[in-house]
């Protein structure tokens, strides 16, 4: 199916259930009345001019206008474009031309929204009373902005959009329906940019919607569950993990409000009765350690989806066991594969619960390979491929990059380096890039973070490689101490010394305040890397 014909069966289905809350707007709306403004705005883009196929950027923090846009341009067949909320200027303009968007959807009352100021700058002739009116130089494919909560001269305003749309234009929408097909492109999604600059995948109905269905599958959703979303909706974990199991499930999508805030999700969960909870595990730390945690009753919680980067095994048994999170589930996957390819499962025992990324989907093969192409015995370390219905169709319009990455069988090579045990649950080692050599041995950071993590002093601590020439690179930790702890770089190194192999001990020690991260809460080791080698000189 479309996402569009899904919509519709999910409203005929649960139409008077919640459909979606959002705890800052004050918004909590039935999917019957969620209906109705998809549909509305639907008309709108269609009355503004907007075809199948045409390309609409989305460029703001997580609100119920997101979400409406998100089906909106489902069913007028527009391909969805997920802008980072935290790029500015130039980001902005590569991302609107790397893919020719013909028009913009951003967001003016929010924290984070100086943006149409920012978009005058880029294109001061953008002043628009008509579609077609736009010939901005920098942004030659955009034809129209729409401003959600103000109208500035030159931009729609969100809500009168829907006004635009007439009987014709919703007749239009209703023709153009049968149209659409399930394996057209319907998402270009870009990638955190953990590594470097991120990648545009083009996904498909069917890629994303059967992975939101699946997941709703494993975390057994019903229409009485709500699930509560602090990521962003820019990125796959909010708009497919989240919003798209919901859909699939008649569940309720919950968001907190924009950004992430630690306090305001665990107001939300309480407020709302939230059965289930998402999360990078920065997010869950940020959670548990909050100076008020005890004082919220989250005892309506009982699943949720941690995922996005490794997953400490402390951080896992402290939710199961502060959060009452005991059908807590890791995922593993990337904005590549639509994005989930392995989960943990409701009953798994303990170990395989915090300590695998679980075992593939249905319907996704997964197989651990050597340098070679060989793959590995059970329990060797390798590259994750990953085959099936989920991978994306290809990076947009580049077909060298793409041919890099999916190889001509049709497996998506991840760079992740992996494990499988003889049960088939999966472990993730780190990403290849971030492996360490160091005088002709392999160190995994992930370990070595595992391990420094324990230290009571230590609240998150990050490791990469530098460039050595003696060595060929070295290893470096950087620690963030908890409030009130001291801990000096010889301190560390002794710590380590007497638990661990002398070639794994870290050479530099240093001690921050915050990591640089991506707006899905990733370390971006690559910045570290390049600070520590100017440090270094
Ligand atoms: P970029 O590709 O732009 O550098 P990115 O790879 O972080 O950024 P995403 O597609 O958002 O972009 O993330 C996918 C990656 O996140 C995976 O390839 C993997 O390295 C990491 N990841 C996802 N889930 C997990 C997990 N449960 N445990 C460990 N790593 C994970
Ligand atoms: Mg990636």
């Amino acid at each position: 199916d479309t996402i569009g014909v899904h919509f519709d069966r999910t409203v005929a289905r649960w139409g008077d259930r919640p459909g979606l809350i959002v705890r800052q707007q004050g918004i909590a709306w039935t999917w019957a009345e969620l209906a109705e403004r998809v549909d509305a705005f639907a008309a709108g883009l269609v009355a503004i001019g907007l075809k199948p196929g045409d390309r609409v950027g989305i460029w703001s923090p997580n609100n119920a206008e997101w979400v409406i846009t998100q089906f909106a341009t489902a069913k007028a067949g527009l391909i969805l474009v997920n802008i980072n909320p935290a790029y500015r200027i130039s980001e902005l303009e590569y991302a609107l031309n790397k893919v020719g968007c013909k028009a913009l959807v951003t967001a003016t009352r929010f924290k984070t929204s100086d943006y149409i100021g920012m978009i005058n700058t880029l294109a001061p002739e953008l002043a628009i009373s008509h579609p077609g009116d736009v010939h901005a130089a920098r942004l030659p494919s955009l034809r129209a902005v729409i401003q959600i909560g103000g109208d500035d001269p030159g931009t729609f305003a969100f809500d009168k959009l829907a006004h635009h749309g007439r009987e014709a234009d919703r007749q239009r929408l209703k023709d153009l329906a049968p149209q659409l097909q399930f394996d057209d492109p319907i998402n270009i999604q870009f990638t955190s940019g953990t590594t470097g600059l991120p990648k545009g995948a083009t996904l498909t109905h069917h890629n994303i919607l059967n992975n939101g269905w699946f997941i709703g599958e494993v975390l057994h959703y019903t229409e009485q569950d709500k699930v509560c979303i602090p990521v962003p909706m820019y990125h796959c974990f909010g708009m497919v993990i989240g919003v798209l199991a919901c859909l699939t499930h008649g569940a309720a999508i919950v968001f907190p409000g924009e950004g992430f805030d630690p306090l305001a999700t665990l107001q939300t969960v309480a407020e709302y009765r939230c059965t289930s909870l998402y999360g990078v595990p920065t997010m869950f730390i940020a959670e548990l350690d909050h100076p008020d945690f005890a004082t919220f009753d989250l005892a309506s919680l009982r699943t949720g989806v941690m995922a996005g980067s490794p997953c400490p095994i402390e951080v896992m048994r402290r939710a199961i066991r502060d959060m009452h999170l005991t059908e807590m589930t890791i995922c593993y996957g990337m904005t590549e594969t639509s994005p989930v390819s392995t989960q943990t499962r409701i009953g798994d025992s303990l170990d395989k619960q915090v300590g695998t990324v679980g075992r593939p989907h249905p319907h996704v093969e997964i197989k651990i390979i050597d340098p070679d192409g060989r793959i590995v015995p059970r329990g060797e370390k390798g590259e994750l491929c990953t085959r099936g219905y989920l991978v994306m169709q290809g990076y947009w319009e580049d077909t060298e990059k793409t041919a890099e990455a999916i190889d001509v069988a049709g497996w998506m090579h991840t760079g992740d380096l992996a494990t499988m045990d003889a049960d088939g649950y999966c472990a993730i080692v780190g990403r290849i890039k971030d492996m360490v050599i160091r005088g002709g041995e392999n160190i995994y950071p992930r370990e070595i973070e595992e391990f420094l993590y324990r230290h009571p002093a230590i609240q998150d601590v990050q490791t990469f490689g530098i460039p050595d020439e003696r060595f060929g690179e070295e290893l470096c930790a950087w620690i963030k101490l908890r409030p009130g702890e001291t801990l000096t770089e010889e301190d560390v190194k002794a710590y380590c010394r007497e638990q661990i192999a002398h070639y794994k001990v870290p050479r530099y020690v240093r001690f921050v305040d915050e990591f640089p991260m991506t707006v899905t809460g990733k370390m971006q080791k690559f910045i570290m890397r390049q600070k520590m080698i100017e440090e270094l000189g």
